[in-house]
């Protein structure tokens, strides 16, 4: 490996000065990503990288990927920062890319019905060029704001818009991706791309980084619709809403978007602001199309929510909760930290695995919501989060309810999203029989491991000593398992917020 000094020159010879970065805060400031790491991290990773870098170009892009043959330095590419699992922080230092320079909309065509973007551009900025020029995305993953849409394609993200358009994958249209080896690839056939008909870009959809760094990316569109209705129903139990979610679908119809959010959200959201709804569990529906079809549309969902002994709520509700759609996880401000667990679950056992979403967290004696949205007319995306102290030796035990939860989506049927660093675990139990066929192309396209190595297929640590370097998948298991243990045997609730604890006894 070649000094720390020289492998900083050649990255400023490569990109400038004013792109490669080395303080110790801009460093921290990239050892994390959305959800809060216990200190005890620090002893097992290396999460602050050496160097982070903002390429601009797909060739710049190319050149740091060659860079790294020299330098021996790991490689972790980063968009928004925005998911959850320690994916896109780096686990032996390296050379952080972040890909958030490159955000340029570099046209839509209206034509064929795609816009191309750099890999690095966020998906309300997207969405807000599209629907100036009449159409709309297909799929809106819920954080637009944060969320690069290289980031979201390597999480196999869900979103918005999926009953009725499709998964996301279905919406891309072409990748151009930096190769491990610095080629570059575009990943449907195209007639330029001398008549090749492998199309490549499933193999990237949810590779957590592993394959490769995408730079540009060609999106189908749709035609914007006249009106975007939003209607929300309070219920009497978290079940009720979810038999609601799933009665829009027996019903024949394909929402634009259908969520439901338990009691305990609206209760963090009444803290922070108190003219937020009433505390209960809520489910909000947006229906679409032409104004007289809404209607219709409205008509037969009010009938569906009131089997379940629903109370419409006002217009005004339900249009600031659309207008908030990609802000769920505000609680995070009444504490100092907050884990997300992200689960897709069969719709038909959707009552069942939010009332077990609440159950685990209850035993647990965690404080935190569940909240859980249609993903398309089979599948349903169960994303509970709990609020944690990682200051507190006690805070990190809060990653057992990740564990806990992913383990019970697969009882269900389903399964957890997301290995990064925490979760490789699951890998095999993803995958079945075709685990060594995923692991197999990871060896093709990057034999060195150079980049995102050490996460999704293993467990890299920081040291780089035999019986030292990685640590067996089931350990980090029976870690988790461990935490969830100590979590339950703690005799109290964190009390992040008064009138949390308030609500709680009214
Ligand atoms: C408020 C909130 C709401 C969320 N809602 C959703 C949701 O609705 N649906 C959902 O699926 N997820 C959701 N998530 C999880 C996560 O935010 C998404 O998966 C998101 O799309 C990740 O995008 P990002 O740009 O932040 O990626 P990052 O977190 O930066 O990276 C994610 C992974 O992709 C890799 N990566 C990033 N950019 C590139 C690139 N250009 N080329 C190659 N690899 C790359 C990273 O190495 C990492 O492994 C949510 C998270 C939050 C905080």
């Amino acid at each position: 490996m070649v000094s720390l000094d020289y492998a900083y020159r050649r990255l400023v010879n490569t990109l400038g000065p004013e792109r490669v970065a080395r303080s110790e805060f801009e460093r921290m400031v990239y050892s994390h990503d959305f959800a809060s790491l216990p200190k005890i991290a620090l002893l097992q990773w290396r999460l602050y990288p050496d160097f982070v870098v903002l390429p601009q170009t797909t060739e710049e892009v190319a050149a740091l990927v060659n860079l790294s043959d020299e330098s021996q330095l790991q490689i972790t590419p980063r968009g928004g920062g925005t998911s959850w699992y320690g994916g896109t922080v780096p686990n032996r230092g390296g050379v952080l890319v972040d890909m958030r320079k490159m955000n340029a909309i570099l046209g839509l065509d209206a034509d064929a019905r795609t816009v191309t973007v750099e890999a690095g551009a966020t998906w309300k900025d997207i969405e807000d060029y599209v629907e100036s020029k009449g159409f709309t995305l297909p799929v809106v993953p819920t954080n637009a704001i944060g969320s690069t849409i290289g980031g979201a394609i390597n999480s196999g993200a869900t979103g918005i818009g999926g009953v009725r358009n499709g998964s996301l994958r279905d919406a891309i249209r072409n990748l151009d991706v930096v190769l491990p080896d610095g080629r570059i690839l575009k990943t449907a056939p195209t007639a330029d791309a001398g008549g090749s008909l492998a199309d490549l870009t499933a193999l990237f959809f949810g590779a957590e980084g592993t394959l490769g760094i995408i730079t540009r990316v060609t999106l189908r569109l749709v035609p914007k619709p006249d009106v975007v209705k939003p209607i929300a129903y309070a219920f009497p139990g978290l079940a009720a809403g979810a038999r609601f979610l799933r009665g829009l679908l027996d019903a024949g119809l394909s929402p634009h978007h259908a969520i439901l959010i338990d009691r305990e959200h609206f209760v963090f959201e009444r803290a922070l602001r108190p003219d937020s709804p009433d505390p209960a569990p809520i489910a909000l529906v947006a229906v679409r199309g032409a104004k007289d079809d809404t209607a219709d549309q409205e008509r037969t969902v009010d009938g569906i929510a009131s089997k379940e002994k629903a109370t419409k709520l006002s217009p005004e509700i339900a249009d600031r909760m659309w207008r908030e759609r990609y802000n769920n996880y505000s609680a995070r401000r009444l504490s100092r930290g907050l884990i997300v667990s992200y689960n897709l679950v069969p719709v038909s056992r959707l009552p069942e695995a939010v009332e077990r979403a609440a159950e685990i967290r209850d035993k647990l004696k965690l404080n935190g919501a569940v909240q859980a949205y249609l993903v398309d007319s089979t599948t349903a995306a169960l994303v509970p989060y709990v609020l944690m102290d990682d200051t507190r030796p006690s805070g990190g035990t809060a990653l057992g309810f990740a564990k806990r939860m992913g383990d019970a989506a697969f009882k269900m049927d389903g399964h957890p999203m997301g290995l990064g660093l925490f979760f490789v675990f699951n890998l095999r139990k993803m995958h079945g029989r075709a685990t060594t066929m995923v692991s197999a192309v990871k060896a093709v396209l990057d034999p060195r491991k150079k980049i995102n190595g050490g996460k999704t297929f293993e467990v890299w640590t920081k040291y780089p000593w035999p019986g030292l370097r990685a640590i067996p998948p089931p350990g980090m298991a029976v870690g988790l398992e461990i935490a969830a243990i100590l979590r339950r045997a703690k005799p109290t609730r964190d009390r992040f917020v008064r009138a949390y604890e308030h609500a709680k006894e009214e």
